[in-house]
């Protein structure tokens, strides 16, 4: 039986719309995206501790295979701004302390920006996406998508730092795009089109097992 063969993979995330993402993206290999409710997994805490976007999915995901029994699929994601030295990369959920609104962090983000020039204001998401067999097989993917922070933000969309991550393909903000836009050129949506790349290549080179 070839292990990448599998029929349902549950992601670890409450995120509807990161769901739905999956989903469209594993039904042509025959693979249902479940949530941890659909798999009876309530209230699982996992602690992010990895210091990279990789270890924290690759973290997340085992834990979710294992409190399953089948196989997960996690993501973990972020901003890094040039001018920070990437910060507030794996801690971007966390940046300026736990108790602050995505505009705060939006406006302590601008604030640590006030001197820099706008050719210094390169900055990208990342979003790496692990997957964990219950055999312990598994890999992880990293998806990267580039623009510059912008002077103030614009846009009504998105969510966290959308408004002020300026895409120059679109010659706007990520929040001023529409869901479907964003979501074809985003750091997950590349994420995403690997893993799926991934996973066919390895039920091809494994196809005889
Ligand atoms: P998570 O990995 O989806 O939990 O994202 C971690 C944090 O990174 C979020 O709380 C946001 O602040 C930021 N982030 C990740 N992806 C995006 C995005 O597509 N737009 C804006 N902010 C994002």
């Amino acid at each position: 039986m070839n292990r990448w063969e599998f029929s349902e993979v549950v992601m670890a995330t409450g995120n509807k719309g990161k769901m739905r993402e999956l989903a469209v993206m594993l039904e042509p290999l025959g693979v249902k995206v479940l949530s941890p409710e659909d798999c009876g997994i309530q209230g699982l805490h996992v602690e992010e501790t990895g210091e990279t976007f990789e270890q924290n999915a690759v973290i997340k995901a085992l834990a979710y295979c294992r409190a399953s029994g089948i196989a997960a699929v996690a993501d973990d994601s972020g901003l890094c701004v040039d001018a920070l030295d990437g910060a507030p990369g794996v801690y971007s959920a966390r940046f300026g302390g736990p108790g602050l609104s995505d505009g705060q962090r939006v406006e302590l983000l601008l604030s640590r920006m006030k001197e820099v020039e706008l050719e210094n204001r390169g900055a990208h998401f990342t979003s790496a996406i692990a997957l964990a067999l219950p055999d312990g097989g598994g890999f992880v993917v990293t998806g990267e998508c580039y623009g510059m922070i912008a002077l103030e933000p614009s846009g009504e969309g998105g969510f966290g730092y959308d408004p002020v991550f300026f895409y120059a393909p679109e010659g706007c903000t990520f929040a001023d795009m529409s869901e479907e836009s964003k979501n074809r050129v985003s750091h997950r949506a590349v994420a995403m089109r690997l893993l799926v790349e991934q996973l066919e290549r390895s039920r091809e080179d494994n196809a005889d097992e």
